[in-house]
């Protein structure tokens, strides 16, 4: 017998979580369109240069969080471990900024990072992420907030707190990395191992340490905002007001800076009591440097967002907030009248209307209660006596109303 296991922090998702899952992407399907976004599936794996370059060689996905494999021909790949690298990817190699002057574009799909699994944190997971390239404006950092924020909204989560903050551009973080490196200085040797290793290579990442002590010292640092250049400030303090206005709440958070090397300017995060320790559904911010990258070192401005399907998921069902769908009709059958089943379920579907049969005539105990499990609305009965005068019995589930209804006739007896 062969033993196989599923690989450690990855999910099997079958019936009601699976069906909780596609709810989720259909109503955000269906919100991102309200704001202009058009869907986009790039690759699963991609060259590894992407995200070591991309993301930044000092955080936490490159350094420690990747699968990586090499193809036959000795090319090191790596399964995506976020979004947003790809799509800058894709978006110079499709020219899409010929296309139109501002791209919006949205993916719904896995993400791989080699993290330690625990609840709400998983090896393959689904984020849904908007990206917006080739606006500068803070008008449209403030969107896509709302965007993820009335996303949450229509699920019924109302209570979040969404953490702002600036993390300046190219030409003014080096002034306030050098102001954090003698902020903390002379209290380097208390910080985590791999803090104090952050510290010579990429001292912004101490800030998204999750240690108690290393959370300890960066407690009063300098802010960024006193050190980054008045564009950047100008561009926070406009966002702020947009924020303002439309009503939205937020807090600034001196240190707030993701996880992700490639931010410049605006940086967020919503959080929610709901989820425990891993309190972060979603995070994003502005990337103006990144598609460079990938362009001859022409910047293009950009700003984005992740949320995770999942933790979206453990907050909805926790709440109870889930509606999936209902199976609308049931059919129990006798081995005598079995064979008009197949016909009767045509003629429903083709009026849209979503049946099932069992698929074998066992007593019709074990059929009804077999179409109870399965929470279906009507259930309908194909007697021997009643099929030969074209007829059958149509049971409401809910009102437990039971009537004989026309074969030719029964989708209109049925209520959506
Ligand atoms: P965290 O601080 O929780 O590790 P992160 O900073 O790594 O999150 P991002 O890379 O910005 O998060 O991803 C955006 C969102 O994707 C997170 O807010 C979270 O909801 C979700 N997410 C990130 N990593 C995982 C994971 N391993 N399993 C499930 N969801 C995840
Ligand atoms: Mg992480």
């Amino acid at each position: 017998m062969l033993n196989i296991k599923k690989p450690r922090g990855t999910n099997d998702f079958f019936y009601d979580s699976s069906k909780n899952l596609e709810f989720i992407e259909n109503k955000i399907k269906n919100i991102v369109k309200l704001y202009g976004y058009g869907r986009i599936r790039t690759p699963l794996f991609e060259y590894t240069e992407l995200f070591t370059r991309g993301i930044g060689e000092g955080t936490d996905i490159v350094g420690k969080e990747m699968f990586t494999f090499e193809d036959r021909g000795g090319r090191s790949l790596t399964l995506r471990p976020e979004g947003t690298a790809s799509v800058a990817r894709a978006y110079i190699e499709n020219s899409m900024q010929n296309e139109f002057a501002v791209n919006k574009l949205f993916y719904l799909g896995t993400m791989y990072r080699a993290e330690r699994p625990q609840k709400g944190r998983y090896r393959e997971f689904n984020q849904f992420g908007a990206e917006c390239i080739g606006s500068s404006s803070p008008l449209i950092d403030a969107e896509i907030i709302l965007l993820n924020i009335n996303i949450l909204k229509e699920f019924g989560i109302d209570n979040v707190n969404l953490l702002i903050n600036t993390v300046g551009c190219s030409k003014c973080k080096p002034s306030y990395n050098n102001a954090l490196k003698e902020a903390i200085g002379n209290k380097k040797d208390e910080l985590c191992e791999t803090c104090q290793r952050r510290y010579d290579i990429n001292i912004l990442r101490i800030l998204d340490c999750k240690n108690d002590r290393c959370r300890e010292i960066i407690k009063d640092i300098p802010k960024f905002y006193d050190y980054v250049c008045d564009e950047c400030k100008e561009h926070f303090d406009r966002l702020c007001e947009e924020l303002t206005r439309i009503g939205q709440s937020f807090t600034v958070s001196n240190t707030l800076v993701r996880g992700l090397d490639y931010y410049t300017k605006t940086a967020f995060e919503v959080q929610t009591d709901a989820l425990g320790a891993q309190s972060a559904v979603l995070g994003g911010g502005r990337y103006d440097n990144l598609i460079g990258l990938f362009n001859n070192g022409k910047d293009i401005p950009a700003v984005g967002s992740a949320m995770g399907i999942e933790r979206l998921l453990i907050i909805l069902e926790n709440q109870n907030n889930i509606i999936s769908e209902r199976l609308d009709v049931f059919i129990a059958a006798f081995k005598e009248t079995e064979n008009e089943v197949l016909k009767i379920m045509q003629k429903l579907r083709a009026n849209n209307i979503s049946c099932d049969y069992g698929f074998s005539a066992k007593s019709i105990k074990s059929q009804f209660k077999y179409a109870n499990k399965r929470n279906a609305k009507y259930i309908l009965v194909l007697g021997e006596d009643e099929l030969k005068k074209g007829m059958c019995r149509l049971k409401n589930m809910d009102s437990t109303e039971e009537k004989e209804v026309s074969l030719n006739d029964i989708h209109s007896n049925i209520e959506k």
